[in-house]
C-alpha cells in the first residue's frame, strides 16, 4: 500500500485549517471526516456568525488562556497570532471585522462562508477530504500509521488527530481521538464542561427569565477566596443562569475542579447578587471540553506526541480550552498550522507564514443596565 504524506482525522476547525496549511506546503494529504459534511461545529460558532478570533496581541491571549493552556499554546500563537489569522482569512478572500469585545468575525458574518473558504482551499491545495469516513482504529507502523475506517484502510507517514472534544457530540466529536491517544500511551485529563451556564435553585430565576444584564463583573469565590473574575453579560434563562460572564466563570470552576463555590455578580449600575449554583449544565451542552490529551506529553513547539513520533494533535482533542470570544477557534487554527508546519519540515517543505503582534482595536461599548431580551 502506498503511503500518503499526512492523514488528518477530523474535518472540524482544526482539521480544515490543517488541510489548508498542508495544501499550501504541497503535502500529499488525506482528510477523514465521520459526518457526511465537514465543519458541523464550525457552522454553529458565534450563533452561525463565526467568531474567528479575538483582536488582541498573542501575549495578552496567552495570559487570558491561563495555566496550563496559555504557556502550552505560546509557540503556536506566536507562529500564527490573532492578527496573522485575520490576515490569512483576508488573503484567502474573506475579510474580517472587529466587533464589540474585540471579537473578530468574517465581514459577511456567516459561518458558512468560513466553511466554504476552507473547502475551496482544500480543493485548490489538492487535499482530498473523505466524508462519511468513520475512523475506527489507528495503528502505529514501523514508519507511519495505518488508519482503518468503516469502509477502507489507508496508511500515512504522519498522522494528525483533530477529532475535537466531547461536547455537542451530534457534531461528530465524541472522544475517539482521546481513546486512540490513550491506546498509544497518552494520559487523558478527565472531561469537564467548559463555557457553560449554571443550574440554580428556582428562586434565583423566578419572575426574571429573559432578563439580560450587560457589563457585569463576576467573582468566582471558593473557601472565602477569590478564584477568578470575569466580565460580560449575565442572562437569566429558563434552565438557570448564563451569558458570557457566567460561561467564562465556568472555566474557573472546571479548571480548578471546584465543588463548593459562589458566583458574585456585580452590576454595572451598582449592587450585587450572590449565586450558589447547583452545578454546571451537562458537558453535552458545553461550548468546549476541559480535559483531553494531557499537554505535558505533547511538544508545544510542534504538536508532536512525546510518546509516539510522527503522531500529532490539533484543537480540542487536547486539554486545551479558552474563554468565549474567538479563543477556541484561534487555538484550533494555530495548533493545526504548527503541526502541519512541523510535518512539512520533516518532509523538507518550507513556507510557513510567520507573524508579528497586532495592537488591539477596541470595539464599540454596549449599553449598561438590565434589559429584557427579545424572544
Ligand atoms: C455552539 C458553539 C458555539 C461556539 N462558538 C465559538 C465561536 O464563535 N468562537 C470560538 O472560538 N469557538 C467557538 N466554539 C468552540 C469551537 O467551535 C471549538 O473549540 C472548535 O470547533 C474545536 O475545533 P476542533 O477541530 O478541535 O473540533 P471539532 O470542531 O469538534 O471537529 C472535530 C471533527 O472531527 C470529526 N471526528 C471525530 N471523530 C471522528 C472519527 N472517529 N472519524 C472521523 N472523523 C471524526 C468530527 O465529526 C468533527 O467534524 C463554539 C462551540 C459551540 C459548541
Amino acid at each position: 500500500m502506498s503511503k500518503t504524506d499526512l492523514i488528518i482525522i477530523g474535518g472540524g476547525a482544526a482539521g480544515l485549517m490543517a488541510g489548508a496549511a498542508a495544501g499550501e506546503l504541497g503535502l500529499k494529504t488525506l482528510g477523514l471526516e465521520r459526518k457526511h459534511k465537514p465543519g458541523r461545529k464550525l457552522l454553529m460558532c458565534g450563533n452561525a456568525r463565526c467568531n474567528l478570533t479575538t483582536n488582541i496581541s498573542e501575549d495578552r491571549m496567552i495570559q487570558m488562556f491561563g495555566d496550563p493552556v496559555g504557556p502550552f499554546l505560546s509557540p503556536a500563537l506566536k507562529a500564527f497570532s490573532p492578527s496573522a489569522a485575520q490576515r490569512w482569512f483576508a488573503a484567502n478572500g474573506l475579510k474580517t471585522v472587529v466587533k464589540a469585545g474585540n471579537k473578530v468575525y468574517p465581514h459577511t458574518e456567516r459561518a458558512s462562508d468560513v466553511l466554504n473558504l476552507f473547502t475551496d482551499r482544500l480543493r485548490d491545495g489538492g487535499v482530498s477530504l473523505a466524508c462519511s469516513a468513520v475512523v475506527l482504529n489507528v495503528e502505529p507502523l514501523k514508519d507511519g500509521f495505518r488508519v482503518t475506517t468503516d469502509n477502507f484502510v489507508v496508511e500515512g507517514k504522519y498522522l494528525l488527530v483533530a477529532t475535537g472534544g466531547v461536547s455537542y457530540p451530534k457534531t461528530g466529536s465524541v472522544g475517539d481521538g482521546q481513546q486512540w491517544a490513550e491506546k498509544l500511551g497518552h494520559g487523558i485529563e478527565p472531561y469537564r464542561p467548559g463555557l457553560i451556564g449554571f443550574e440554580v435553585d428556582p428562586g434565583v430565576i423566578k419572575g426574571r427569565v429573559g432578563t439580560v444584564y450587560e457589563k457585569v463583573a463576576v467573582e468566582v469565590r471558593a473557601a472565602g477566596r477569590l478564584v477568578g473574575e470575569t466580565r460580560g453579560v449575565y442572562e437569566i434563562e429558563k434552565w438557570g443562569v448564563g451569558g458570557t460572564a457566567l460561561t467564562d466563570a465556568s472555566r474557573f470552576v472546571a479548571r480548578r475542579n471546584l465543588e463548593n463555590y459562589v458566583l458574585k455578580v456585580n452590576f454595572a449600575e451598582g449592587g450585587s447578587e450572590e449565586i450558589r449554583p447547583r452545578g454546571t449544565r451537562s458537558i453535552k451542552e458545553a461550548m468546549v471540553t476541559v480535559g483531553g490529551v494531557a499537554l505535558d506529553e505533547i511538544n508545544p513547539e510542534t504538536m508532536e506526541s512525546r510518546k509516539r513520533p510522527g503522531l500529532y494533535f490539533a484543537g480540542e482533542v487536547m486539554d486545551v480550552d479558552g474563554p468565549t470570544g474567538g479563543y477556541n477557534l484561534q487555538a484550533a487554527f494555530a495548533t493545526a498550522r504548527l503541526a502541519v508546519a512541523a510535518v512539512g519540515r520533516r518532509l523538507g517543505k518550507k513556507g510557513y507564514a510567520e507573524t508579528r503582534p497586532a495592537e488591539p482595536k477596541h470595539g464599540p461599548a454596549r449599553n449598561a443596565g438590565g434589559r429584557r431580551r427579545r424572544r
